[in-house]
């Protein structure tokens, strides 16, 4: 479902993936585990069309992203959902409208006010809302809710576009232990109703080994490990720690 052959990225004369290779299943959950500055957001972006390799080749649901016109980009982009560490929403915005936000590439034009979107859409968000726990809050601006509910509402947004794919990038980071939980274990749900492969980044090695079904180690844009955590023992899960956390020079 996607496949990274030999990826290669460089901002000027920083490296920030260097011959990345990655192939992800349908339906598989991916854990990227890494350090500040490994290049897990680097490579994720990658794999939504937003930034282009300087070398090797990425292809996602069949299409070669590296051959792809800027139309053909957006469609594709239109069935791959993203989530980020700082969740994005527009503060002002009530919930409901955040989550329609998520419609917007499917509709033509800008759309303002919840009464701009064709009343199916916003029932299939009051859908989602419900989905993740908040459609008692649909009305509400989002800025007035806590970080693990408004991450909730972000994984709503990402919904909208019925995608086949979620990228996540760091989505826990910013959260207290108890929300993280919370949001992780929704992530798993839902991936497992609708059959959706994730690829997602975090920086917790326990957190990646209890929730991914493979993690996949970068180190100074390097993958330095790829195995299934069920293979795992207690010292292989000691040397991925080491592997993924150790400083390098
Ligand atoms: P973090 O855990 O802090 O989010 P990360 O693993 O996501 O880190 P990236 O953000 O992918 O790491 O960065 C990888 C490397 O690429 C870093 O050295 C960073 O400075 C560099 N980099 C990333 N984006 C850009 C950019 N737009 N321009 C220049 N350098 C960049
Ligand atoms: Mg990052």
């Amino acid at each position: 479902l996607i496949e990274v052959t030999e990826v290669c990225k460089d901002f000027g004369t920083n490296r920030a993936l260097h011959n990345v290779d990655l192939s992800v299943a349908q339906g598989e959950i991916v854990v990227l585990l890494g350090l500040s500055g490994s290049g897990k957001s680097t490579l994720l972006r990658h794999l939504d069309g937003l930034e282009t390799p300087t070398a090797g080749s990425i292809s996602v649901l069949g299409r070669t992203l590296t051959g792809s016109s800027p139309k053909e980009l957006r469609a594709l982009r239109g069935r791959i959902g993203m989530i980020f560490q700082q969740f994005e929403l527009v503060g002002p915005l009530t919930v409901l409208e955040n989550v329609l936000t998520g419609a917007l590439s499917r509709l033509r034009g800008p759309r303002l006010g919840l009464w701009a979107y064709p009343k199916s859409l916003r029932v299939t968000a009051l859908g989602h809302l419900d989905r993740v726990g908040l459609l008692h809050k649909a009305y509400e601006r989002a800025d007035q809710l806590s970080g693990g509910q408004q991450q909730r509402v972000a994984i709503a947004r990402a919904l909208m576009q019925d995608p086949e794919i979620l990228l996540a990038d760091e989505p826990v980071a910013s959260l207290d232990p108890e929300s993280s939980a919370q949001v992780m274990a929704l992530i798993r749900e839902i991936a497992a109703d609708r059959g959706l492969t994730v690829v997602c980044s975090l920086h917790q090695v326990e957190l990646a080994l209890d929730w991914g079904d493979r993690v996949v180690g970068l180190r100074a844009g390097e993958v330095v490990l790829d195995t299934p955590t069920a293979e795992l023992s207690r010292e292989g899960a000691m040397a991925i720690y080491r592997q993924v956390a150790a400083e390098t020079g």
